[in-house]
């Protein structure tokens, strides 16, 4: 066999159990890249920031059906991994980790002189097309070569951000092997909504508390920064939704923004007296004038059928609850999530029942998957890096352990 070890992808995984793995003591590693570098979509991360993991982190803030506890026990804090690569890392807040150059270039070089150091071998343009398992291993073959190697980790990623080199199209060496996938969907994304509501919206920001509603429940609240585009209503807040969202039931959902979370709609209603009395000579469109940016008090107005240049006076009490109502309740319907490119991450992947505890395939032993291709998927805040990280060092370990036995 040419390798001990073949990766199948150089993203955040794939360079983590390369680096694993050779510190464990296996030798022969190559990571086989389809793009002309490694690690591109880690320079993306966090706004080119890379927010790399999250603390407090647990197998509770994780969905899908591989089992995530014991590795993320094991793997212990990213904070502590990437110090032993020499790359020294700052927490916000709210628990979010990034490198201390607040530079998602620094964890790519850490990543990679740590791999060099070891003499890793980074193949790129290499994009693998077949997987077949031989006697001691897999003949792994690429447009430009054959390689074989003795174990092989798949990490090439799914579906998300397809200019960054994960279009999905590596699933397929995996569904030619057999192996069951949960079907893949865009999650980490902006929710499609109407253009007509929408498009006079375009770059506008507001804070609200933001609610998924499938007809009356309530799937998914968080508070933070809602923003407009023409057809997207977005935010990390709406991105954290999208994974709750089924394709094929749309029409059921709705977005419901509470604009004034800090206070109940009696007081807004009251406060709306207030103004009304303040701006009495003028249109209903001041009314809501020191409370919104024009184009969502407009949308408020429109919503209640109310008129933006009618003398504001001219509001019964009726069309003012109606008003104070809608602010706490600006419904947008839901018409279906984003597309690929703009989603951060994918939902979907090998399933938990198709691998054992160590992250290797079931019916094909020395084949294993981590990161995004295996089924996990979070929230916003560093937790998909963080899997991709615990995931590839987990698996690289039981490939060193395994090897050293022999
Ligand atoms: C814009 C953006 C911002 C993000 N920000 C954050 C963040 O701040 N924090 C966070 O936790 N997560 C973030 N994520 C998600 C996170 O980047 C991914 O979940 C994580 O990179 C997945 O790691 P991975 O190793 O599984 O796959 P990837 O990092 O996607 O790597 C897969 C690699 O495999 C290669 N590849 C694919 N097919 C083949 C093939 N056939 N042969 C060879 N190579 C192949 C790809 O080119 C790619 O380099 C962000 C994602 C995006 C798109």
């Amino acid at each position: 066999m040419n390798y001990q070890l073949i990766i199948i992808g150089g993203g955040a995984s794939g360079l983590a159990a390369a680096f694993a793995a050779a510190s464990y003591g296996v030798e022969r590693i190559a990571v086989l890249e389809r793009t002309a570098r490694v690690g591109k979509k880690i320079l993306v991360t966090g706004n080119g920031r890379c927010n790399l993991s999250h603390t407090p982190v647990s197998a509770a803030d994780y969905y899908g059906s591989v089992p995530v506890g014991e590795i993320l026990t094991a793997f212990g804090t990213a904070e502590s991994f990437f110090e032993t690569l020499g790359l020294h890392c700052r927490r916000d807040s709210a628990g979010r980790i990034y490198p201390y150059s607040m530079h998602a270039a620094s964890v790519l070089d850490a990543l990679r002189l740590a791999c060099n150091r070891y003499g890793v071998e980074e193949i790129c343009d290499a994009q693998v097309t077949a997987l077949h398992p031989q006697k001691g291993g897999w003949l792994v073959h690429t447009e430009n070569a054959d390689y074989t190697a003795e174990n092989v980790i798949f990490a090439a990623g799914g579906f998300a951000a397809p200019h960054l080199g994960t279009d999905g199209s590596a699933w397929e060496l995996l569904k030619k092997l057999g192996i069951p996938l949960a079907p893949p969907s865009p999650v980490l994304c902006p929710i499609m909504s109407d253009a007509a509501m929408l498009r006079p919206l375009k770059g506008l920001r507001v804070r609200a508390d933001a609610k998924l509603m499938q007809r009356n429940t309530c799937l998914y609240e968080e508070q933070g920064e809602v923003q407009f585009t023409e057809r997207t209503v977005s935010g990390i807040c709406i991105f954290n939704m999208a994974s709750h969202i089924r394709g094929e039931k749309c029409s059921e959902y709705r977005i419901v923004l509470d604009l004034m979370p800090e206070q109940n709609a009696e007081d807004t209603l009251s406060m709306l007296y207030g103004f009304q009395a303040v701006r009495n000579d003028g249109d209903c469109e001041s009314l809501l004038s020191g409370m919104f940016q024009k184009p969502l008090s407009r949308l408020i107005l429109k919503v209640c059928n109310v008129t933006a240049d009618m003398p504001c006076m001219m509001l019964n009490g009726r069309k003012i609850r109606e008003i104070a109502e809608t602010i706490h309740h600006l419904s947008f319907p839901v018409k279906g999530v984003s597309e690929w490119k703009q989603a951060q991450a994918t939902a979907g992947g090998v399933i938990g029942d198709a691998l054992d505890a160590h992250l290797q395939v079931r019916n094909h032993p020395h084949l294993y998957v981590v990161g995004e291709a295996a089924d996990v998927h979070s929230l916003c805040g560093g937790y998909h890096l963080h899997w991709a990280w615990a995931s590839g060092v987990w698996a690289a370990k039981h490939i060193a352990e395994r090897s050293s036995e022999r």
